[in-house]
């Protein structure tokens, strides 16, 4: 059997067949002298950190060590899937470790949106999960709204601590971590560390700073209930919102279905008329039809009208599953489709 090798710079075993997984190597790198997979290479040679994916179960591992340090602990969530991207465990493991929440993608909301409403409402979700942000941060990593303030924030704290940043897949933690190395003033020529927590070599990567601290990046986290963990990267792109959201209002009369695309389908069971207001990705094809006819349109049009996923695509999803909800006149209600959107029901 051929000997196991391993990346240099982290540890990790490498492989070569799945880019996005821990240990990746061009097959065409296995031939140089220095092993180092292609995240350690980013950083090395870019200062740039990149994705990579792993179950909730292997993080907790992570977590642990996290618990027995004292570094400042950031989680980014993605502002236009809270539920889907908030880590739960955490506070078993954070402990007493100072803890910061960052928002990101707030650019996919309108200019309108009351920042101190969104934080204030971000602050009471955190504690129903029993975790006390210190200070909760709107932004955007790609349009480089708020960066500032977390870099001011964070340099107050560097002197004292590393920083580990934590994340589920995709809420673009490399990103913000990417943006804030200069700003926090990496080094230029990024000498990688191996891992400083014992057991978890093959996960996490230190970045220095010029302090002798460290930016700490780990795996993001994988939530199989998210729909962007099952879609295409094709179907990714039309489903996650590049612009800010335009929120299409549907008027539904009684018996009738809205298809999202053909991804998911909501019914309005009973006679009663109600707005659907409908936040989802401009690209995502929303259609209205009688629920007796839904079955049917979905069989005959399924990624042509009903799209995306493609004709193929939809072949290879699982079947829809049916969650039924009752909604009452006294408040407006949001159903969330985690990874998609969501529709509020003014109504009954
Ligand atoms: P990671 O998996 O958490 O490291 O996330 P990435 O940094 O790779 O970003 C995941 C996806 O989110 C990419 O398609 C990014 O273009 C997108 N993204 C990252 N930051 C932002 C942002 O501030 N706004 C918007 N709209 N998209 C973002």
């Amino acid at each position: 059997m051929e000997e196991k090798k391993y990346c240099e710079g982290c540890g990790a075993p490498l492989q070569t067949e799945d880019p996005k997984k821990i240990g990746y190597i061009p097959n065409s790198a296995l031939e140089k002298d220095t092993l180092i997979c292609q995240r350690c290479f980013r950083i090395k040679h870019y200062n740039e950190v990149q994705s990579i994916q792993i179950d909730e179960n292997d993080f907790l591992q992570i977590l642990h060590q996290v618990g027995d340090s004292n570094n400042l602990v950031i989680q980014v969530v993605d502002l236009f899937d809270i539920d889907g991207t908030f880590i739960t465990g955490l506070p078993r493991f954070i402990g007493k470790n100072p803890f910061i929440m960052v928002a990101n993608k707030i650019d996919l909301f309108p200019k309108s949106t009351n920042e101190r409403k969104v934080k204030h409402w971000l602050r009471n979700y955190a504690g129903k999960h029993h975790l006390f942000p210190e200070e909760v941060f709107l932004i955007s990593a790609e349009q480089k709204i708020g960066l500032e303030e977390i870099a001011h924030y964070v340099a107050n704290k560097q002197a004292e601590q590393d920083i580990v940043v934590i994340g589920a897949t995709n809420v673009g933690k490399s990103s913000l971590i990417n943006q804030l190395i200069p700003l926090l003033k990496g080094k230029k020529e990024v000498e990688l560390t191996t891992s400083r927590y014992p057991g978890t070599t093959l996960s996490t990567v230190s970045i220095p700073l010029s302090d002798g601290h460290h930016l700490i990046d780990t795996p993001g986290v994988v939530h199989r209930n998210r729909f962007i963990e099952w879609v295409s990267p094709d179907t990714l792109k039309l489903i996650a919102p590049r612009k800010p959201i335009k929120a299409k209002v549907f008027q539904l009369r009684g018996n009738q279905t809205l298809f999202l695309g053909g991804l998911a389908r909501i019914d309005q069971v009973g006679n009663t008329n109600n707005s659907f207001i409908c936040n989802f990705s401009n690209d995502i094809n929303i259609h209205r039809t009688k629920i007796e006819k839904a079955d049917e349109l979905y069989k005959q049009h399924v990624g042509e009208l009903l799209q995306p996923p493609s004709k193929e695509e939809a072949e290879t999803l699982p079947p829809m599953t049916r969650h039924s909800f009752k909604v009452n006149t006294d408040t407006k209600k949001d159903i969330v489709i985690s990874g998609l959107g969501w529709i509020t029901i003014d109504g009954e």
